[in-house]
């Protein structure tokens, strides 16, 4: 597909042209090449273009953000909120301080930190919030710095890819206490290596004038030209933070041309919008109405219920195209370090995970020509023609199940600009009952028997249910309960209830099997009577579940069902249900395997989903009542012996790949 007439795109590539060239060649050629007159006066041209008060040259703009934070005098102890969402050196600068990062999750629009959600995560140790204004576009300050205020925390702006942007007539540089930009390769202005903070106030600007070079009092250039005197002091442990004359020289040059370079990646922007919407693929940036968008990144979503691919396979067929793309950004969450040593774990933060899960930023920059950025939109339709989904119409009032769940959804696992999604994504298993001929029980009497059912099994069972609570309590350190995020009705996730049998902080797997080192002894008990899924009862009560109901999966399982495997989210999900029973014993099965997740993703997925998907399309009251005594009569004492695993077509000791081609699409 990659022809010789069309050489790989790189997902970035700087502009630097014949002026940037000339200006870092005459500093070389004055013979002062470390910070000096350059630094000095790249600094004045960026206060003045942002309208600040101060603005510091450093070298990179982490060193910006921990030069900020330590201004403001962030300490050991002290909590600072951070989104999830962004980049490694906006939360890592906190902890440079010895201080924690609280991470806190997106809004499902701009995917920008929720100003709701980060008023909830403050505690009496937060001393600050770091907003990152994401992909260029502006956080919605008012609310945060109303927060703020209102709690005497700091703001300090991320606004490495918010140069220049704006939020309310205002450009970002200004609106919180001090604000950080980054002049990295790929940002929109780029010394190579760089960064700036900005701030009005003087104090902070002479605390971090200090720290930045070894907390020494007197900058270097002083020190060595006439007027300046070899005394110095340090005054601190400072770092080595500061800006060189040759990055300097290539800033103010850059500098020069921000506004330029704005206008291409404007105009760059408003091409994909205008010929990617048109496709129905992919879900594409929304601009608040109130904010001017610096367009560092352009992020596409993949809409899940159009494409039959993931987006990992679409980044695939880019690459082939000769096309490159990047993902911003693995949530922090999801690392290693932040789920080992801050207890984050795969469920915390739902809509930057969702996001995550379909995102990837195309090729948006200067240097890219109109018919590079041909060849990307030329691609991505190639890959949209060829992937779609065969189209499924649903019944949009099949979706309300009156006084059950509440509106609205809260995630973006199915929406989309006009919301058509969760409806066309959803509901096809109801098309061979129209609603007229909806059965009583399936209007009412489920949900009454799921109630009597649940208040019944939870008075009758207290004393067993305190036993378990007790058993998890004192067997292990840890919480009691485990909850997980699940897809349910219409695409609407939920957090699952569970007794906790695992060690407390424990992500790894997303699939759990007999013999997992991370099952507390109480825990393998718990598991082998399902008595860890006892506090079920209480989704039951609250409406997210059925007693009887297919078996709701992780948001990045239902990320990948088919059109026909959607449908099955048009039902309550349940406790237990057909394909419970009959992989009853699945963790023995996925024990005997070496890659579980990719086996169970392959091989049990399909075969549980296409079991419910026949439940639901015949679901009665005697149907239920016959799971329910079937559950029952498999976990009493004494009925576990026969272990029955799984129908003829699954073989758990053969290799993935024969299964695979057995199992059902
Ligand atoms: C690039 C970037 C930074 C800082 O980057 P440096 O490479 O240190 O200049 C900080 N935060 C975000 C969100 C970034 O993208």
């Amino acid at each position: 597909m990659q022809s010789a007439s069309s050489p790989f795109l790189p997902f970035h590539l700087p502009l630097i042209e014949e002026d940037d060239m000339r200006a870092v060649h005459d500093v070389l050629k004055t013979g002062w090449i470390t910070t000096g007159p350059r630094a000095a006066r790249f600094e004045q041209e960026f206060a003045q273009y942002i309208g600040a008060r101060h603005a510091l040259a450093v070298n990179s703009g982490t060193a910006a953000l921990h030069l900020a934070l330590d201004a403001i005098g962030i300490n050991e102890g002290d909590e600072v909120l951070v989104p999830t969402l962004t980049f490694a050196a906006t939360a890592e600068a906190v902890i440079y301080l010895k201080a924690r990062p609280v991470l806190v999750d997106c809004d499902a629009e701009t995917f920008n930190l929720d100003p709701a959600l980060a008023g909830r995560a403050i505690t009496a140790n937060t001393r600050a919030i770091v907003p990152v204004h994401f992909a260029g576009q502006p956080c919605d300050m008012d609310p945060l710095l109303h927060t703020a205020r209102a709690h005497n925390l700091k703001v300090i702006e991320d606004a490495a890819h918010a140069l220049p942007a704006r939020y309310r007539g205002k450009i970002i540089g200004t609106l919180g206490d001090l604000t950080c930009f980054s002049f990295y390769a790929t940002k929109s202005i780029t010394t190579g290596e760089g960064g700036m903070v900005t701030t009005h106030d003087e104090g902070w600007a002479d605390r971090m004038r200090v720290m930045r070079l070894h907390g020494i009092s007197k900058d270097a250039w002083k020190r060595y030209t006439a007027e300046g005197s070899w005394r110095y002091e340090i005054l601190a442990p400072g770092f080595k933070y500061n800006l060189t004359d040759m990055q300097a020289a290539l800033g103010i040059s850059q500098l020069l041309k921000c506004e330029r370079l704005w206008s291409r990646r404007k105009a760059l922007a408003a091409r994909y919008t205008a010929e990617l919407g048109a496709l129905g693929a992919f879900d594409l940036p929304a601009v608040r109405p109130d904010v001017e968008h610096a367009w560092h990144l352009y992020v596409l979503r993949i809409r899940p219920a159009e494409l039959t691919i993931h987006r990992d396979r679409v980044i695939e067929e880019l690459k082939q195209r000769g096309i490159g793309t990047s993902v911003h950004f693995i949530p922090l969450h999801l690392h290693p370090y932040y789920r080992d040593h801050w207890g984050y774990r795969r469920g915390d933060f739902p809509v930057a995970e969702d996001y995550f899960e379909r995102c990837l930023s195309l090729p948006l920059y200067p240097a890219m020509s109109d018919d590079d950025q041909t060849r990307v939109i030329a691609a991505l339709q190639e890959i949209a023609n060829r992937y779609r989904r065969a189209a499924v119409s649903v019944p949009a009032e099949l979706l309300q199940e009156p006084g059950d769940l509440p509106q609205p959804a809260v995630s973006g696992l199915m929406r989309s600009q006009d919301g058509a999604d969760a409806e066309n994504a959803v509901l096809c298993a109801a098309e061979r009952r129209p609603r007229g001929e909806h059965s009583w029980y399936l209007r009412r009497g489920k949900r009454l028997l799921d109630l009597v059912g649940a208040t019944a099994a939870l008075a009758l069972g207290s004393p067993l249910v305190l036993a378990c609570a007790a058993a998890v309590r004192f067997g292990s350190s840890g919480p009691v309960f485990f909850r997980q995020r699940r897809v349910g009705l219409a695409g609407r996730p939920f957090d699952v209830l569970k007794f906790r049998t695992m060690k407390s902080g424990n992500a790894g797997p997303l699939v759990t099997a007999a013999g997992d080192p991370r099952i507390t002894s109480a825990g393998r008990w718990l598991r082998r009577w399902k008595l860890d899924e006892l506090p079920q009862f209480l989704n039951v009560l609250k409406g997210e579940m059925s007693l009887v109901g297919p078996r709701p999966e992780v948001p990045e399982y239902v990320a990948k069902y088919n059109a026909a495997q959607h449908t099955v989210l048009a039902h309550k999900p349940g406790i237990t249900s057909p394909a419970s029973l009959t992989f009853i014993d699945e963790e023995a099965v996925l024990a005997a395997q070496p890659d579980r997740e990719s086996y169970y993703a392959a091989v049990l997925l399909p075969h549980k989903l296409e079991i419910d998907l026949e439940y639901c399309r015949t679901v009665s009251l005697a149907a239920d009542l016959q799971i329910l005594l079937g559950t029952l009569r498999r976990l009493l004492p004494g009925n576990r012996d026969g272990r029955q695993t799984a129908p003829g077509t699954l073989n758990a000791s053969a290799p993935i790949a024969e299964q695979v081609a057995s199992a059902p699409r």
